[in-house]
């Protein structure tokens, strides 16, 4: 194969990366990349272990001065997110992709480049090839379909792994995280008695608003328009008779909604319309520049059929308050979101569907189970139905932690720099292989990208570099 990368060392590293960038490994698609890695396992005389998922575990023993050690685990996952620009046709199942370098930069030709996670793969098969590394043994666990619910990380097999420590290298910049959260989604349905309305009622929606990531950005206060809608009912209620006829808002479980429309019955439409132009003009002055751009638009209607009973209007905006909602608690010991919930698809219709996801994180589970328990509780005094599902573990922090602390020191010598050590507020493999191997002392980090996911994914050859010498300098010294 012919490299674009052949004047930055270590050259393994780097043509490893152009390799996995030449086959197709999209997620699902991890077959033939799970072919490259067995292979490679093989002709290196490592110890190799393939599951039915495609995860792959190579294993190099310690070296000379090493062998009482405790065993330390390399883990990424091998597929990646395909995304191409229109113009570029580009079969992803069979087709690999074409690199570009830039300066320092390496891009992929109107597509993804997968350096989330091709850089956990090119520094494990480079460490695992380096005829220099003196470390205990080494063990590298490539996994699966991360990117579409960390299935690999979820069904293999933990009881192949004899280590104790842990680098993941899914992080997308140098950064050590320590903790990341698990998660949940409730869903609160009911079918609702309905009855029949004839009359005015005004389409009021909420719309413009910035949301983002219900994990990453939940800190950030942005408000959120499924409660902002029933903020402006309520207040509609308290000048008039006011009722919900139906409603609809939010689109994903990890979006904060943007965007939320109801209709609503009402007695006095002049006096309901004034309270909710005064509710959002006062509720503007409590939110973040971010959500400037929040707009309410109201359309008067009729409406001539039936209508979900009138008493649940009174019963959702009751319920809605009691539900925890954005950050809930802080971390100890560190300055990040421990446990938040967002409130994120509400669905009404007329024939009395009632249908409602809430999306809760935490980095400590039994947070998460005492919300569920909550949240059934509560639904239950309300005459609804609540149902958990999609759980996910999570990875808390520990304040004791000895390879963070030498990772740390690792990076200070060789850059003179302190690396920012924090969690992310969302699911990574860490928390399910904490789950696993309870004792497992974890970091995860990586070399700086940007634009994960998207065409413009760009990958800082020079981090690459970095990172690769901090890891190896890490395995040294453990
Ligand atoms: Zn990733």
């Amino acid at each position: 194969m012919e490299y674009i990368i052949n004047d930055r060392e270590p050259k393994a590293l780097f043509h490893y990366f152009e390799d996995i960038c030449a086959i197709p490994h999209g997620s699902g698609n991890e077959s033939a990349i799970a072919d490259y890695i067995e292979n490679f396992g093989i002709k290196h005389g490592l110890y190799v272990y393939r599951d039915a998922n495609n995860n792959v575990l190579l294993r190099r023993p310690a070296s000379k001065g090493y062998e009482d050690h405790v065993p330390v685990l390399v883990q990424g996952h091998i597929d990646m997110v395909c995304e191409a620009e229109s113009w570029r046709n580009i079969d992803f199942a069979h087709e690999g992709l074409e690199l570009r370098v830039n300066g320092d930069m390496l891009t992929a030709n109107g597509t993804t480049l997968g350096a989330d996670d091709g850089v956990a793969v090119a520094i494990m098969l480079a460490l695992l090839g380096d005829e220099d590394l003196c470390a205990p043994t080494i063990e590298c666990l490539f996994t699966t379909e991360e990117e579409t619910g960390l299935t690999g990380a979820t069904v293999f097999d933990y009881s192949k792994l004899t280590a104790h420590r842990m680098i993941n290298l899914d992080t997308g910049g140098e950064v050590v995280i320590v903790s990341c959260a698990g998660g949940m989604r409730t869903l609160i349905s009911n079918r609702e008695a309905t009855e029949p309305y004839h009359g005015n009622a005004l389409s009021v929606t909420v719309d413009g608003l910035a949301g983002g990531h219900s994990g990453a950005d939940i800190h950030l206060g942005r408000a959120n328009a499924n409660l902002t809608a029933l903020a402006l009912v309520k207040a509609a209620k308290a000048v008039t008779n006011t009722r919900i006829i139906s409603m609809k808002g939010g689109s994903k479980d990890n979006a904060i909604p943007t965007r939320c429309t109801v209709v609503i019955g009402v007695c006095d439409e002049n006096a309901a319309v004034n309270a909710i132009n005064d509710a959002f003009a006062e509720l503007r002055t409590k939110i973040i520049k971010e959500d400037m751009g929040a707009n309410v638009s109201i359309e008067h209607i009729s409406h001539d059929g039936s209508a979900v009973n009138a008493g649940f209007t009174e019963r959702l905006i009751d319920f809605s308050k009691r539900v925890p909602c954005g950050v809930i608690s802080m971390c100890d010991g560190i300055d990040m979101v421990e446990t938040s919930q967002n409130y994120a698809v509400i669905e009404v219709d007329a024939d009395g569907t009632f249908r409602l996801c809430l999306s809760a994180r935490s980095s400590v589970d039994d947070k998460l189970d005492e919300m569920s328990t909550m949240l059934s509780t509560l639904a239950r005094e309300y005459g609804f139905n609540a149902e958990t599902g999609s759980r996910y573990n999570g990875w808390a922090y520990d304040k004791n932690s000895h390879i963070r602390d030498a990772y740390v020191e690792v990076y200070r010598e060789l850059t003179g720099r302190e690396i920012p050590v924090t969690g992310i507020h969302a699911g990574l493999e860490c928390g399910i292989i904490k789950r696993a191997v309870p004792d497992m002392d974890i970091i995860a980090t990586g070399a700086r990208t940007l634009g994960e996911h998207t065409t413009k994914e760009a990958l800082d050859l020079n981090s690459l570099a970095l990172v690769y010498k901090a890891v190896k300098e890490l395995c040294a010294r453990l």
